[in-house]
């Protein structure tokens, strides 16, 4: 499943950098499916969903930093544990219990993301 990061989060930013998805964003700011991936364009998610990669979407928190669902593999494909989860000083970094998804279709949605990896 994604993670997401809680009401507790105090904006320290630490977690931003460490995210090989790019799936993290800080509040306020417009997210895109093409950031730190190799997506551009019409594109059809796993999930069969098509979106369009460079276009910016609305955030998730105006006031927080927050997790792009689409965007989070767990870190799967590229680490063993999530790397936000790792570093955040407050611990609020959790699973999305209304995000669950198995091993497979994480990595898979990593494979989608970065294909030359
Ligand atoms: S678990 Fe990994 S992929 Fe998901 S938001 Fe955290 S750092 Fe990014
Ligand atoms: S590391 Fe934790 S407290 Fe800092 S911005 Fe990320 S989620 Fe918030």
């Amino acid at each position: 499943m994604a993670i997401i990061i809680t009401d507790e989060c105090i904006n320290c930013g630490a977690c931003e950098p460490e995210c090989p998805n790019t799936a993290i964003y800080e509040g306020a700011d417009d997210w895109r499916y093409k950031d730190g991936t190799s997506l551009e364009g019409t594109v059809v998610l796993t999930n069969g969903t098509e979106v369009d990669a460079d276009e910016a979407q609305e955030p998730i928190s105006d006031e927080l930093y927050y997790i792009v669902p689409d965007k989070c593999t767990e870190c799967k494909g590229f680490h063993d544990e999530p790397q936000c989860a790792a570093v955040c000083p407050v611990d609020c970094c959790v699973p999305d219990e209304d995000h669950v998804e198995t091993e497979e279709q994480l990595l898979a949605k990593q494979r989608f993301m970065h294909p030359e990896d």
